[in-house]
């Protein structure tokens, strides 16, 4: 049977969110040739959201899908590739790295700059999609300012959770942390911040029946599941810090990751375990999750395969 040599790429970068596109700038301005797969997001998270007003050099802010489409275009300007498909299994065995996009396409990498996100875990509610962006947020860090003086509600008892309660106490009017259980997971101190907080009322034993609003989020339905009864909370802004998942399945098998998936990087550098294979973003980032500590990382990525290359005589 015929076979066919696979397309071969010099720096293949896989995911279109800040990360990639910063990578993608910085590799196809060291003439490095880099070919970006975008995945089923083209545009990342960020594309989800309305203003961004955190990303410097857009002192009025931005919109999210803007936002994206200009790291685009600036990507394209200097001749970076950029494709649809998903990259659906790797090979990082031997060199040169295999990659299959969409299951049927074969190719061979020089270098792979992974750049897959981690997306938001979701409490599953239609309401919660239909308000998403609206006054349903997955990032109190990026969206509390918008609700500074109101009230809002968090659902979550991890450490993050009561991270972000916290953060948002110090800009909100008050902030009911919605807990499942009667008890939370998060770290001893981070509760003892949390219970210290007088703008903070924990909820135990308690879910979420139904986000209300027709446009805007107006108030969160909550039942006891103890007691079954049921009550609506005021709130303008409801959180969702129930973890992420890092998109990081396919390359566990031969990158070292933590036990949640996030691939973990060399200290200081993009480099992974394997020659050749680079991380950045919040697939490597279990901590910031922003698109600005992505952009960054994407930048360190390009430069280590730039160097790496440079150091192989292939550059
Ligand atoms: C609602 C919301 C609002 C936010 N607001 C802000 C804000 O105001 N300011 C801020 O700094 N941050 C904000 N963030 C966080 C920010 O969006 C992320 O930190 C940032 O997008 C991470 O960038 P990334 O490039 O690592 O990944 P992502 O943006 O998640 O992009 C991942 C990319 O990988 C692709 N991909 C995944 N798997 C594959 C695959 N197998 N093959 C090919 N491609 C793949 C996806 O299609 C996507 O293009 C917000 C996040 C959310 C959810």
């Amino acid at each position: 049977m015929a076979t066919t040599t696979p397309e071969h790429i010099k720096c293949l970068i896989i995911g279109s969110g800040p990360a990639g596109y910063t990578a993608a700038i910085y590799a196809a301005r060291a003439n490095l040739k880099p070919v970006m797969y975008q995945g089923l997001q083209p545009g990342g998270q960020l594309t989800i959201t309305n203003d961004v007003e955190n990303f410097p050099g857009y002192p009025d802010g931005i919109m999210g899908p803007e936002m994206m489409e200009d790291l685009k275009k600036q990507a394209a300007r200097f001749g970076t590739d950029i494709r649809y498909g998903i990259a659906t299994s790797v090979d990082f065995s031997g060199r040169p790295h295999r990659i299959t996009i969409d299951e049927s396409v074969e190719l061979t990498a020089d270098t792979v700059i992974i750049a897959t996100g981690a997306s938001a875990k979701w409490l599953g509610l239609p309401s919660e999609q239909r308000l998403n962006g609206s006054g349903v947020s997955a990032c109190a860090v990026c969206d509390g300012f918008f609700y500074r003086g109101k009230d809002v509600a968090i659902v979550g008892a991890g450490d993050t959770a009561a991270e972000e309660a916290t953060y948002l106490a110090n800009l909100c009017n008050k902030v009911y942390m919605i807990v499942r259980k009667g008890e939370m997971r998060a770290s001893k101190i981070m509760q003892k911040r949390v219970m210290d907080n007088p703008k903070i009322e924990v909820l135990w034993n308690t879910v979420t029946d139904e986000i209300l609003g027709e446009h805007a989020v107006e108030a969160a339905r909550v039942k006891n599941a103890l007691t079954h009864e049921t009550r609506d909370l005021a709130v303008e802004g409801f959180f969702v810090a129930i973890g992420h998942e890092p998109n990081s399945k396919i390359f566990q098998p031969y990158l070292h990751h933590d036990e949640q998936g996030y691939l973990k990087t060399i200290p200081g550098t993009a480099k992974t375990n394997v020659d050749g294979v680079f991380a950045c973003g919040d697939v490597q980032d279990y901590t910031y999750r922003q698109a600005v500590t992505a952009a960054g990382s994407g930048c360190m990525a390009a430069l280590d395969a730039e160097r790496y290359l440079a150091a192989l005589g292939d550059h």
